[in-house]
């Protein structure tokens, strides 16, 4: 008979036993309100989950290549341990890719690959911060609070608005850069599936290129850039993605970039991701991560060197998935503004990159057919889930503190016909309120 454990290792009551740092982690805010969509799925409703920041393989799935690579690597027994810093082969393979694609030539010791880019990020906040160093992050943004808090760090959230489109401008960030040591930006941002402008990525670049000057003199700790881009090459049409980099070189000194197969190639459950940046902070953050053991699997990051160099293959592949994405986004853009053009209390900001879309739902002071009044968004949430069968993730979710009306659409669990007949419903709510 097993010895039986379970009133050992069943969490007690008392004081947490866990760190502090451990014990004030928040879990996703967005897994709990997937938790309300599962019990209305369970109970037999019909639910378009506009939630989840993830592709479903019904509606897409990865590039032949990757999945044909991943299962020939297997096959030929690509089961040991990678190098720390990334299999020979895909760092040279995102080298080719990012001169070809990005215009960005790095050497391979910039290159280190990790499993995600979860990880990447960690690394970035553990290699450049120290506990109580400042870290600047635009709000709505995703995740930064979670690694501040992991880093133990100070952080500075500055809110941007819908003038903006939710994107920082260079004035926002220089209020606080005097005293930063690190500031991140992602751009096309989760959540708003808005795109950095040029000017707005050069205005941050000359800002901190100018701070890192009078630091350099000093003999002060530069700040740096992270720049999480795993969305770059799901841009809309007439959208152009710009790295610092490019527009000012210098700036490599400083920028760290984020990235990974997650996003454009619908293969977030693959886990491969990397950093490109400075060298003395690659390898550091190598030696890190290598103590984590963040790599991405040996057989995957084989797949992935093959699909990086296959330059006609990813062309059509993610013209392909933008359509998909993008046909999704629209139909919920243009159903959003003609529900506005009708006088409804809605709005919607026109999407220009990842998979998100960017809606005002604020029906605020209406009241539901059974007399409750509409007060915050988690009550605009709520009515959206119960009444029209719809799942969207309010701001707040991303540290945006305003309850004025703004929501994070995601399309890549549904299908076009799912928003379709979604719009209708999200409609007859609305006007059922008075
Ligand atoms: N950065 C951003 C902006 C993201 O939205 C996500 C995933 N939601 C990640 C990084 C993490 O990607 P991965 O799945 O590769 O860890």
């Amino acid at each position: 008979m097993p010895t039986d454990l379970t009133a050992y290792v069943r969490p007690t009551q008392g004081a947490p036993r866990v760190s502090g740092m451990a014990a004030g982690i928040v879990g996703s805010e967005i897994l709990k309100i997937a938790a309300d969509i599962r019990a209305l799925v369970a109970k037999g409703q019909k639910i378009c989950n506009l939630t989840v920041g993830d592709f479903d393989p019904k509606q897409f799935q990865i590039p032949e290549i990757l999945k044909n690579g991943i299962v020939d690597a297997y096959g030929k027994n690509e089961t040991n341990y990678p190098p720390s810093n990334g299999m020979p082969e895909l760092r040279a393979a995102i080298q080719r890719y990012y001169a070809r694609d990005l215009g960005l030539e790095v050497p391979l010791e910039s290159i280190l690959v990790c499993g995600g880019a979860r990880p990447v990020i960690y690394g970035v906040y553990r290699t450049v911060v120290d506990p109580g160093d400042v870290v600047v992050y635009p709000l709505p943004s995703w995740n930064n609070n979670h690694y501040i808090q992991m880093c133990a760090a100070r952080g500075v959230p500055i809110q941007c608005s819908a003038d903006t489109r939710f994107l920082p401008t260079r004035d926002a960030i220089l209020a606080s850069l005097a005293e930063a040591r690190l500031v991140c930006l992602n751009s096309p941002l989760n959540p708003t599936g808005t795109a950095m402008s040029l000017e707005m990525v050069k205005g941050i670049s000359e800002a901190i290129l100018a701070e890192n000057e009078k630091r350099e003199k000093a003999g002060k700790r530069p700040v740096f850039l992270m720049y999480d881009q795993i969305y770059w090459m799901l841009t809309a049409e007439g959208t152009t993605h710009y790295t610092p980099p490019a527009v000012l070189p210098e700036m490599a000194r400083y920028t760290i970039f984020v990235d990974g197969i997650s996003k454009a190639f619908a293969a977030t459950g693959v886990r491969v991701g990397w950093a490109v940046g400075p060298v003395d902070v690659i390898d550091r953050m190598s030696s890190i991560l290598g103590h984590v053991g963040a790599w991405a699997p040996r057989a995957e990051q084989l797949a992935s060197a093959k699909l990086l160099d296959d330059k006609a293959g990813i062309q059509s592949y993610v013209d392909g998935l933008k359509h998909g994405i993008v046909s999704r986004l629209s139909a919920l853009h243009e159903g959003f503004q003609a529900l506005k053009a009708q006088g409804l209390p809605v709005d919607s900001l026109s999407p220009e990159g990842a998979i998100y879309l960017t809606v005002r739902v604020a029906p605020f002071g209406k009241k539901t057919p059974d007399g409750s009044e509409i007060r915050s968004n988690e009550d605009v949430r709520k009515l959206l889930l119960d009444r029209a069968g719809v799942g969207v993730v309010p701001f707040q979710a991303f540290g945006y503190p305003d309850e004025d009306g703004w929501f994070r659409l995601s399309v890549g669990a549904v299908s076009l016909r799912d928003i379709q007949d979604a719009m209708p419903r999200i409609a007859e709510t609305l006007r059922a309120l008075s």
